[in-house]
């Protein structure tokens, strides 16, 4: 096992590998940018460290600036959270040379799902569904028209690098098709410095349903299960829950089985998630993320299973906590994303929490590293705190968030509060009947009435 983890993170997620480490017996060491010196995360480590200004590319990407932190702390591990460099197989590659264990996959597995175009063709030849779309990335020219024609309008422009829901443009007809390629790849360079892109079927009522995957790195494989994170905005995930409202046991278990098997082949090590849309009874491979996502404690509830803690054991070595018989899914779960931004214009809103009171009770989870008095920075995601709940059913789990969101309390700047509030009363939601163009729909008519 590891002596200590450096945690090159900040927020919820840092706290969340801390808590990790504390149950494990692992020291821990925390980094921040001069903006962070105040943290949650900082104040709860057993060392921290400075590592820049504030801006993320002098801080929390500062590769050299970290593995000064290593060598200064003796730490022999380093958990990269999600975002920042969890997805850079350079920085993986970099801690190996350097002799420091990085908790996650195989470089080599994060740098194929890292390119779309790639992952996709590993997915197909590896016995996974996929989106019908182009075969690689496409150009401009007529040749992107012939594909698109080919796979039927409306067609979305993707980019290979793609993340976040950048560089990706929607052509509804062949006259939209040149313009939608200009721009993603115009905003594929600019964002990820790689403006290739690809075409796919643009699906009209889909659901996101991604599998939670644990791999021990020599073969060995299991799912746990799915995660539905089809409330979305402007393609980032506002509500998740497992297990979804649209699968019944055998597409869970199919899905889930054929997911495994992928992962088993390519001796696949860590945590991971592969999503999928889903429309009409198909599943539809769109990508894999080789890291813990924000959503994992939704999984963590209906399985019993630490991901985060499991994650670091596997990465010393370790074997996978359970066969896939032994997983059990149990109940329901619904995680909210809880914003620091104006619930009807989300425009980001920093500044002091001046009033803090997270719900609690049987089934509350808050997962978040603010408190009253903290200032939350304006450089970074606006995240407050994820509030998750968990219910023997669907039904229970409904009852206790509508009654955990009632109770939570932040005061002082403005939060996505009020928008969950009226989600988990909406008719639609409470029959789990959406899909991922619900939310936006939905948000349009609040704002034109
Ligand atoms: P990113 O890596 O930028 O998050 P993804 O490929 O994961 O991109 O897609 C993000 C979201 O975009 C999906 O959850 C879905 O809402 C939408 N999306 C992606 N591909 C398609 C598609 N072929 N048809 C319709 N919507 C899509």
């Amino acid at each position: 096992m590891f002596d200590k983890i450096l945690i090159a993170n900040r927020g919820e997620i840092a706290l969340r590998i801390l808590r990790a480490c504390k149950e494990l017996g692992i020291a821990s060491v925390a980094v921040h940018s001069t903006a962070d010196a105040d943290a949650m995360h900082v104040r709860l480590a057993d060392e921290s460290v400075c590592i820049g200004p504030p801006p993320s590319k002098d801080s929390y990407l500062n590769i050299p600036a970290l593995l000064a932190a290593c060598e200064i702390t003796g730490a022999d591990a380093v958990h990269p959270g999600y975002g920042f460099l969890s997805e850079n197989a350079r920085f993986a590659e970099i801690l190996a040379d350097h002799n420091l264990h990085f908790i996650g996959p195989k470089a080599e597995h994060i740098r194929l799902m890292g390119d779309k175009i790639e992952a996709k063709k590993t997915a197909k030849r590896l016995g996974i569904p996929v989106v019908p779309g182009s075969d690689g990335a496409v150009g401009v020219g007529d040749e992107a028209m012939a594909i698109a024609q080919q796979i039927g309008f409306p067609v979305l422009v993707k980019a290979a690098a793609g993340g976040g829901g950048r560089g990706m443009k929607v052509a509804q007809t062949a006259q939209d098709l040149a313009l939608a390629l200009s721009t993603a790849a115009n905003e594929a360079r600019s964002a990820f410095g790689d403006a290739s892109v690809y075409l796919e079927k643009y699906l009209q009522k889909p659901r996101h349903i991604e599998i939670q995957v644990l791999g021990d790195g020599r073969g060995g494989a299991i799912h746990l299960g799915e995660r539905d994170c089809s409330l979305q905005r402007r393609h980032q995930k506002v509500w998740e829950e497992g297990p979804s409202p649209a699968l019944d046991a055998a597409a869970r278990a199919k899905i889930g089985a054929t997911v495994a098997k992928a992962m088993q082949e390519m001796k696949y090590l860590g945590v991971g998630t592969v999503e999928f849309l889903y429309e009409d009874g198909e599943f539809y491979f769109i990508e894999m993320n080789t890291r813990i996502q924000v959503e994992h404690p939704v999984t963590e509830m209906i399985t019993g299973i630490d991901l985060v803690l499991e994650q670091i054991r596997i990465a010393a070595g370790g074997d996978l906590p359970a066969t896939q018989d032994e997983v059990m899914i149990n109940g329901h779960a619904i995680e909210c994303r809880v914003n620091a931004e104006n619930p009807v214009t989300f425009r980001p809103s920093p500044g002091k929490i001046l009033q803090y009171h997270p719900p609690g009770g049987l089934g509350v989870r808050i997962d978040s590293a603010v408190y009253q008095g903290y200032v939350i920075p304006p450089y970074y995601d606006s995240l407050v705190g994820k509030l998750i709940v968990h219910g023997k059913t669907r039904t229970e789990c409904l009852m206790r968030l509508r009654r955990a969101l009632d109770e939570m309390v932040v005061d002082g700047i403005e939060t996505t509060l009020p928008l969950f509030r009226a989600l988990v009363r909406e008719t639609d939601i409470i029959d789990g009947d959406y899909h991922i163009h619900w939310l936006e729909q939905y948000l349009a008519g609040q704002s034109a009435s």
